[in-house]
């Protein structure tokens, strides 16, 4: 058994909008023990003067993908996966070295990945996985050019972040290998998409039994279904059919909004990775028809939050990154600030997003009985959220199970 007391820490719980007065912090092992204990603790192992910074909950990604470390997924296709593996791992390390103590993998992320962090082989953030994602012939998740009848991977229509599946059957029998695997949710593609070239944004794709039959085959597993869709009509049908996550959603309208807040579904935005796309552009190597798809939707991007902040719906917050453009996981935090307040960006990064994950009083918080999973600021991000901006050095440490996180 190892105890560590954090002293002096002004404590966001992930919740509640403000800070506490300084109060200590014991720590068990990897879990928070006590707040503020009574007595005096002599016998700790580390004991630690936060000096009034403040300490708030490890920030959780909800829309990342841990083996997507190339821009063109036609080019990862190709790789093999031991060698992706290790990419993988170097942008799950890197995350951790951001503050993201928690990520979601809403497509590729695997049992294998899970198991090596759990196993300590590697260090990174907790990870949520599906496998991959689902996608039928045509959509989102279907790579392949239009001139192109085969798999690119040669593995019946398998990829690296989704596969390909086509009928009520073939989605069940998706589904259930991927809780077979332990997913802790599945994903499908239920709208268009922009890195996909064949799918107009508007395309419903998936029919509705399919929908039904994935949402049907989660819930009895005691999962739940998060689906990228980007339309007001796809939205609506998703969280009708039992949808419990609406990935992106930047073309939703107030209709769809209050659908999704009266399913008591969850919308997670991914501003970043537009930004990221329109910074790095055509001389990147971003392909022309991708970028007028870019803006199509990155410009609706700040609206729909407004809509779905006005309808009352639950706002998580994810970042959906690719390749090089990892390193902009924290501009999240710059771009949601334009339409949201420091509080309720903060808490879309910790308390909603554990939310979203199973995980109230886990993770996201900082109660007893929590992993001790903490960033330790200098200053207070409630009333400056700059301070997590990607060119900040306000975090002054990273905490995850307990431990210290190496930040080199
Ligand atoms: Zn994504």
């Amino acid at each position: 058994m190892s105890l560590t007391l954090l002293r002096n820490a002004r404590i966001f719980d992930g919740t509640n909008d403000g800070l506490s007065e300084p109060k200590s912090i014991l720590i068990e092992n990897d879990r928070i023990l006590q707040i503020d204990p009574s007595e005096s603790i002599e016998a700790v192992d580390q004991n630690v003067d936060i000096e009034g910074r403040t300490v708030m909950p490890g920030l959780i990604d909800a829309h990342f993908h841990a083996y997507a470390s190339d821009v063109d997924f036609v080019k990862l296709e190709k790789l093999p996966p031991t060698y992706l593996a290790q990419r993988g791992r170097h942008l799950m390390e890197d995350a951790l070295r951001r503050g993201f103590t928690t990520v979601r993998d809403v497509g590729g992320g695997d049992y294998g990945l899970w198991r090596a962090l759990e196993e300590g082989w590697i260090q990174g953030p907790r990870l949520f996985y599906c496998g991959r994602a689902f996608s039928q012939s045509g959509g989102h998740g279907d790579i392949r050019p239009p001139h192109e009848d085969e798999s690119l991977c040669g593995c019946a229509g398998r990829g690296i972040l989704a596969e390909r599946v086509d009928g009520v059957d073939a989605i069940r029998k998706a589904a259930r290998e991927s809780l077979r695997k332990g997913a802790h949710h599945l994903k499908i593609f239920v709208s268009g998409g922009i890195a996909s070239p064949s799918d107009p944004i508007w395309m419903m794709q998936f029919s509705e039994a399919e929908i039904a039959a994935v949402v049907d085959e989660a819930r009895r597993r005691r999962v739940y279904v998060a689906a990228h869709a980007y339309t007001a009509e796809t939205i609506s049908r998703a969280v009708r059919l039992g949808v419990r996550t609406i990935e992106h959603g930047n073309l939703i309208d107030s209709a769809a909004a209050e659908d999704v807040a009266k399913a008591g579904a969850y919308v997670v935005p991914t501003l970043a990775t537009y930004e990221a796309f329109r910074r790095s552009g055509v001389e990147d190597g971003v392909p022309q028809h991708l970028l007028d798809k870019l803006d199509e939707v990155a410009s609706k991007g700040l609206d729909a939050i407004r809509l779905c902040r006005a309808a009352g719906v639950k706002l998580g917050f994810g970042t959906d990154l690719l390749g090089p453009m990892h390193k902009h996981q924290r501009d999240e935090f710059r771009l949601r600030g334009q339409a949201e307040t420091p509080f309720q960006v903060l808490n879309s990064a910790t308390g909603i997003n554990a939310e979203i994950l199973g995980m109230e009083g886990q993770i996201g918080c900082i109660k007893s009985g929590a992993f001790a999973d903490l960033l330790v600021i200098d200053g207070n991000p409630l009333e400056d959220l700059s301070l997590l901006h990607e060119d900040s050095t306000a975090i002054h440490s990273i905490w995850k199970s307990g431990k210290v996180v190496p930040l080199q």
